[in-house]
């Protein structure tokens, strides 16, 4: 958990981009390395039976650990001084009281889920959500008894209540969304949730409210200042950068963490030491990588806008005005991100057409990275998505998502430029 006294100088509170080189990290543990070494180890030698007695005491709960006392380090499945380190320096955008690191997004939403839902229990979860995480909900948790109920951007909150109200299940126990969703960027609003979750509440049991921040990052968005209970990622995307590593993150208050924390200790769903090292690496550019990145997204947005073989772009700062989505916008984020979906002419065909005829831009899938990458969501990240669900949510034949990278804007301009034209000439050509 992290040391807040660390982050202030004479009164001035510190920012997260000048704490990520050095914070929770001491030199003169480590033979004065600058850098935290790699600790790549499975095990740690204690100096004592007494002590490795009482490490697994508070690892497993049966004691408290002592004022400022951080848990001894025991084995690499429970803690590991890289992910340690990177937790505590994962807190500080957005300001959590506790993190934890994951071996991938899909590690970090299903431990959740596993921690929180039991038979019986309701599910209330937005649409779209990314591929993999919508096979979990709607096909994997019903078979262990849990009842998923979908809401997309455009219900109502009556809409949402009437549905859960309509639902099989026992009690509503966890709510998940992703916000902006992955491939559309629709927004949900995250205080109309937890204002849900607030009514639902049963005795002392009150459902928790999970948000998938991949798409706009610690930097854009802060769901845990919105009502939020936790806050989860993909750090394969923003938070790695670099198309390098599979990674997760949780980040919460330390009552909602210590369950996951115990979670991921028995399945074995921790990031390993040198992910670990990497995502610190990572985070020291995190802040200049996405305003740049975000920077180059609005260039790219306005272009493709104004192009006449592309259509309904969407990117949160080219929202109009008046849509209720745009009200959500100002509320809840802080930047627009560099996430873009659009639609192309001649469904597939012509997405297909348009993608391979890319040349800067990787036709790959993931985002976040410092290149550039453009992908087919209906047939590639969201081809678990039933069609009617891909209908419903706009996941159409033609569209394309679009992660934009650090490259130049003129550039990347160019190349789309020249994907759409030959896209377009085959078309006249057939
Ligand atoms: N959440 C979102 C919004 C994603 O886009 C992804 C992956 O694309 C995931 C979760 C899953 O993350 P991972 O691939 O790191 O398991």
């Amino acid at each position: 958990m992290r040391n807040r006294r660390a982050e202030v100088i004479a009164g001035h509170q510190l920012q997260p981009a000048s704490l990520s080189m050095g914070y929770g990290y001491r030199p003169e543990l480590s033979e004065g390395a600058l850098k935290s070494p790699i600790f790549q180890t499975s095990t740690f030698a204690f100096r004592s039976a007494e002590d490795g007695k009482r490490f697994f005491q508070i690892a497993t709960g049966q004691i408290e650990p002592e004022e400022g006392e951080r848990p001894g380090l025991i084995y690499s499945r429970l803690n590991n001084p890289d992910l340690e380190i990177l937790e505590d320096r994962l807190c500080l955008w957005e300001d959590a009281e506790m993190g934890l690191a994951f071996g991938s997004g899909m590690a970090a939403i299903a431990t959740t889920l596993l921690t929180y839902l039991r038979p019986g229990d309701v599910l209330l979860h937005s649409e779209p959500l990314y591929g993999g995480t919508t096979h979990l909900v709607n096909d994997m948790l019903p078979e262990f008894g849990v009842v998923s109920v979908s809401f997309d951007a455009s219900d109502t909150r009556d809409d949402i209540e009437s549905k859960l109200s309509a639902a099989s299940g026992d009690a509503l126990r966890m709510i998940l969304i992703e916000t902006p969703a992955n491939p559309t960027n629709d927004l949900i609003d995250i205080r109309m949730c937890a204002d849900i979750a607030s009514t639902r509440a049963a005795g002392d049991r009150r459902p928790l409210l999970a948000v998938d921040n991949t798409f706009l990052g610690p930097l854009w968005q802060h769901p845990l200042k919105h009502g939020a209970d936790l806050v989860i990622y993909s750090a394969t995307k923003y938070l790695g950068g670099h198309s390098d590593l599979i990674a997760g993150a949780v980040l919460g208050p330390a009552e909602h963490l210590r369950p996951i924390a115990a979670t991921r200790t028995y399945l074995g769903t921790m990031a390993d030491p040198w992910t670990g090292w990497l995502l610190m690496r990572s985070l020291e550019t995190l802040h200049l990588r996405m305003t740049r990145q975000t920077d180059t997204a609005g260039k790219v947005a306005r272009f493709l806008a104004e192009h006449p073989r592309v259509s309904r772009v969407r990117y949160l700062d080219l929202l109009d005005p008046d849509d209720p989505q745009a009200a959500i916008y100002r509320r809840q984020c802080l930047g627009p991100g560099a996430m873009i979906s659009f639609e192309v002419e001649w469904g597939e065909a012509g997405a297909f057409r348009f993608l391979n005829a890319l040349r800067l831009i990787k036709l790959a899938v993931s985002l976040g990275s410092t290149e550039s990458l453009a992908e087919h969501p209906a047939s590639m990240t969201h081809c678990a998505v039933p069609p009617e669900e891909k209908v419903r949510t706009g996941v159409t034949e033609g569209l394309v998502r679009l992660s934009v990278g650090v490259e130049e804007a003129d550039d990347l301009i160019t190349d789309l430029t020249q994907a759409l034209a030959a896209a377009d000439e085959k078309e006249e050509n057939r």
